[in-house]
């Protein structure tokens, strides 16, 4: 019963994202004979591309197909549910447990559930480079992730378009795929001089002009146009976009978060919060990539288990502790 008095259904946990990490902590929790609803807006950040890489055993599957193969194992289970909605309120309620309310998406029923524990693995919201076509070469022609993307671009003519300060150690980085490689920093984005020299020395060249806009034709990146006119021809590479958590719906809880908003999380994690639980992309680094996403789902999976058997026997404790009537 909810703090309205009237019956919510309850669930043991709800998980809070259908990414690789709250399906992976799901499909734990439901092995674990754990009742979990797992809430999902749909939107994941990598909707863009069309392949996934990397994740043993799937490189190369779309990444819907590889979350439509994650909730349909999780739905194969009694004590699994997945729902199509955007969760707007997790609150503690007084006797222990949240309340966890969601509207509705693509034609789905709200949700207004109770639950003992809650996993966070929302994911990221990212921001690019304010280009006018930038958008259109993203995940196809452009990428965000190295490690994901790079080897598809390898001795390519690539660009590495980005506006923070970290731009020379992902150049540096990406030069292991091709150092026919221009960094455009749009006037904004810091390289050092003594990265710049670093970097030519790897065959890496450095561009401060701002730019106009990625240009193409026929949804093919052909290069890179500048507010002075200059082309320069590039077939594709990598954005440096900025991250940001969108955490609204957990504002009255009082999390922990770092420097860049990610959830502060211990290495099981668990959050600030007791009965509040955080995975993927979400907490500390930031972003990184699906089958790490999908492993720190599984080990939050095992310390929501265990706490809940923690914490029914301490209650079992303080009924056998309370003086007989
Ligand atoms: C373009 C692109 C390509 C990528 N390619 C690869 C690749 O090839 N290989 C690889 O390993 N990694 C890749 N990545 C990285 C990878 O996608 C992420 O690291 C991974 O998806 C993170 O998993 P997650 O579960 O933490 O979050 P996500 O997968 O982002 O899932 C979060 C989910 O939470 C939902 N959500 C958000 N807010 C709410 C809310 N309020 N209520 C309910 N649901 C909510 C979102 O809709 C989303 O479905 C790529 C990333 C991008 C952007």
């Amino acid at each position: 019963m909810a703090e309205d008095g009237l019956p919510h259904e309850t669930f043991d946990v709800v998980v809070i994202g259908g990414g690789p990490g709250g399906l992976s902590a799901a499909l734990n929790l439901v092995r674990a004979r754990r009742r979990t609803l797992v809430v999902d807006s749909n939107r994941p950040r990598n909707a863009a591309t069309l392949l996934a890489r990397g994740f043993l055993t799937r490189d190369g599957i779309s990444p819907l197909e590889l979350r439509k193969l994650g909730r349909d194992e999780i739905e194969r289970y009694d004590e699994g549910e997945v729902a199509f909605a955007v969760v707007e309120q997790v609150r503690a309620l007084d006797g222990g447990g949240f309340g966890v309310t969601a509207r509705g998406v693509r034609g789905a029923a709200d949700i207004d559930v109770v639950a003992s524990a809650v996993v966070i693995a929302s994911g990221l919201a990212e921001t690019l480079p304010a280009l006018p076509s930038i958008r259109a070469y993203y995940g196809t022609q452009l990428h965000s992730c190295v490690e994901c993307d790079g080897y598809e671009k390898s001795d390519a003519e690539l660009v590495l378009i980005g506006e923070t300060d970290d731009l020379a150690e992902r150049a540096l980085l990406l030069s292991q795929w091709s150092n026919d490689l221009i960094v455009f920093t749009n006037g904004v984005g810091t390289v050092t001089d003594d990265d710049e020299r670093m970097l030519a020395a790897r065959g890496v060249s450095v561009e401060r002009r701002p730019i106009d806009d990625v240009v193409g034709e026929r949804g093919v990146m052909t290069g890179v146009r500048l507010q002075d006119g200059t082309l320069i021809e590039r077939v594709g590479g990598f954005i440096r976009p900025l991250w940001s958590p969108v955490l609204d719906y957990v504002d009255g809880l009082d999390l922990d978060r770092d420097a860049d908003g990610l959830i502060v999380v211990d290495a099981k994690g668990r959050t600030s919060v007791p009965s509040v639980y955080a995975a993927g992309d979400s907490t500390p680094p930031g972003p990184q990539q699906l089958i790490v996403a999908a492993g720190a789902g599984a080990v939050v999976a095992a310390a929501v288990n265990r706490d809940l058997i923690g914490q029914s026997v301490a209650e079992v404790a303080s009924v056998l502790a309370a003086p007989s009537q």
